[in-house]
C-alpha cells in the first residue's frame, strides 16, 4: 500500500459504497458526500437484483443495430428511442454502433467478466466477515431463449461448460418450475449455477452500516461539485464550500457526466432508463433461480417472498419519471410470461410496486475506472446494467489503483 490517503467519495449509491468500503478496508480516511438523505436512493435502488457475473457480454455486439430496428416497431419492446437534438446523445450512439461487432464485444466482455469474477469472490469475503444479509442466494441463473437461432449461437458461444450449461426447454422448466408455462415457447436456455441474487438496496444499507463502525469513515450528506484547482489538481466543493481532500473519487452515477464537465472533462455517459416492478406474488409465483426472459429483455429475480422484475431501456428519457405506457407495456410482458405473479390492483393494473432508474451507461458497457488528468482525481463511473454485479470488482479495481499497484486505467 502506497500510505494513508485522506479520500473523497462522490456518491453514494452501490458503486461509491463498495469502494468506501474497500478503501475503509485499507486503512485510509474515507468521506462519502451523498447528496440524498439516504444512500442507494438512485439506479441503485429496486434494481433487477441479479449478481449476473457469468452473463457479463455488453449490449453493444454484432446483429444488435439489426435487432434494436426490429424491437423499435415491436409492441411492448424492450427497446425504445427517442432521437432528441442533443450532441450527446448522438456521439453516444455513434461510439455504441462502433462497438457493435463481433471483436469488440468480445474484448470488452473479457474484461467484464474478470471484473465481475474478482468481485465475486470478495463479495463471498465480506459475506463471511459479517457483511449483513441483503436477501442475498446462490440459485444459479438461467437465461431463456423463444427463438432457436440466437439459443444455439448462445450455446456455441458458451467459454466454459463447467460454470455454464446449455438446457433443453424441458430441463429449463424443471430446473425454474414457475415458468412451465413457457416450456411450449421455449427453444432453450443457458444456466449459470453460481450466479447470485440480492435487493441491491439492502446491499447499499449493509455497507453503510458496516461503514458506519468504522472509526476512518464518515458520511456527509450534501452536493458536492468539483472545479479546477492549480497544479493539476481538482477541488472539491461541499455545499458551495471549500472541502479540504487528499484524492476525489467520483461515484456519481449518472450525475458524475455534469459533476466532470466543469473540469473540462466529458465523460461518455448516458442515461439508460429502465424500470421495475415488486410484488409479492403467492408462493410457486416467485422464481427460485434467476430468470432472463432473453427476446423480451425481462430480468426476473426472488428476493425473500417479493419478486422483482426489470426491463425496459429508453434511449432519450433522461428522467425517472413512471411512464404509465412503458409500465404498461412491461405488465403485459410479465402477464403473459408468468400470468398471476403480478396479482390484481384495483384497476386491473398489476398489485406491484413500479420504479424507474438511469443505468449510467458508457456505449462499451466498459466502466472506466482509474487517473485522470488531475492528479488526485479517480474515476469509477459507467457500470452501466450491470453495476450491482460490477460493484465490488470496480471497488477492488479502484482501490488497486490508489494503491499506486496498477496505474492502468480501463474504459
Ligand atoms: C431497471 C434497472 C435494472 C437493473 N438491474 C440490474 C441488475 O439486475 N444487476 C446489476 O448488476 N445491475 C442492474 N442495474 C444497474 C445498476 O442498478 C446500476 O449500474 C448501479 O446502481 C449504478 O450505481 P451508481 O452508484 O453508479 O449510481 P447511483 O446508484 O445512481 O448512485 C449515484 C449516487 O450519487 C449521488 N450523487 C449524484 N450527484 C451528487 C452530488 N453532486 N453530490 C453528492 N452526491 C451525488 C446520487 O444521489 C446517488 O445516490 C439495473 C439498473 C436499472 C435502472
Amino acid at each position: 500500500m502506497a500510505g494513508k490517503r485522506t479520500i473523497t467519495i462522490i456518491g453514494g449509491g452501490v458503486i461509491g459504497l463498495t469502494a468506501a468500503y474497500a478503501l475503509v478496508r485499507e486503512g485510509h480516511d474515507v468521506t462519502l458526500i451523498e447528496r440524498r438523505e439516504d444512500v442507494g436512493q438512485e439506479a441503485s435502488f429496486a434494481n433487477g437484483g441479479q449478481l449476473s457475473y457469468r452473463y457479463v457480454s455488453p449490449l453493444a455486439d454484432a446483429g444488435i443495430a439489426r435487432d434494436a430496428l426490429g424491437w423499435l416497431f415491436r409492441p411492448n419492446s424492450p427497446i425504445s428511442l427517442r432521437l432528441k437534438a442533443d450532441p450527446s446523445q448522438w456521439r453516444w450512439l455513434l461510439a455504441f454502433l462502433c462497438a457493435c461487432n463481433r471483436q469488440t464485444n468480445r474484448r470488452n466482455a473479457a474484461v467484464l467478466l474478470d471484473l465481475a469474477l474478482s468481485g465475486q469472490a470478495e463479495l463471498q469475503t465480506y459475506r463471511e466477515e459479517g457483511l449483513r444479509d441483503f436477501l442475498w442466494r446462490r440459485p444459479g441463473k438461467l437465461v431463456l431463449y423463444r427463438n432457436a437461432a440466437t439459443f444455439r449461437k448462445a450455446a456455441k458461444s458458451i467459454s466454459d461448460p463447467e460454470r455454464q450449461r446449455a438446457l433443453s426447454p424441458s430441463e429449463c422448466t424443471d430446473i425454474e418450475p414457475a415458468f412451465a408455462g413457457l416450456r411450449g415457447q421455449i427453444a432453450g436456455g443457458i444456466f449459470s449455477p453460481e450466479d447470485e441474487v440480492g435487493d441491491c438496496f439492502l446491499f447499499c444499507e449493509a455497507l453503510r452500516e458496516a461503514l458506519a463502525a468504522a472509526p476512518n469513515f464518515r458520511l456527509i450528506h450534501g452536493n458536492a461539485a468539483l472545479t479546477a484547482g492549480s497544479k493539476n489538481r481538482c477541488a472539491v466543493l461541499l455545499d458551495g464550500k471549500p472541502f479540504e481532500t487528499d484524492l476525489v473519487v467520483l461515484a456519481a452515477g449518472i450525475a458524475s457526466r455534469k459533476l466532470a464537465r466543469p473540469l473540462g472533462i466529458d465523460l461518455p455517459l448516458y442515461g439508460l432508463k429502465g424500470y421495475s416492478l415488486s410484488t409479492r406474488p403467492r408462493p410457486g409465483l416467485v422464481p427460485s433461480v434467476s430468470v432472463t426472459d432473453y427476446d423480451n429483455r425481462v430480468v426476473y429475480a426472488g428476493l425473500g417472498d417479493r419478486l422483482r422484475v426489470a426491463a425496459m431501456v429508453d434511449i432519450g428519457a433522461q428522467d425517472t419519471r413512471l411512464n404509465p405506457k412503458r409500465l404498461g407495456e412491461l405488465r403485459a410482458l410479465v402477464n403473459e410470461t408468468l400470468p398471476g405473479a403480478l396479482g390484481q390492483g384495483p384497476e386491473g393494473q398489476g398489485d406491484d410496486t413500479p420504479w424507474a432508474g438511469l443505468r449510467p451507461a458508457t456505449p462499451t458497457g466498459v466502466p472506466i475506472i482509474g487517473r485522470t488528468r488531475y492528479d488526485n482525481l479517480l474515476l469509477n463511473v459507467g457500470q452501466g446494467a450491470l453495476g450491482f454485479t460490477l460493484s465490488v470488482g470496480s471497488a477492488l479495481r479502484l482501490k488497486e489503483i490508489v494503491a499506486g499497484c496498477n496505474s492502468r486505467a480501463i474504459s
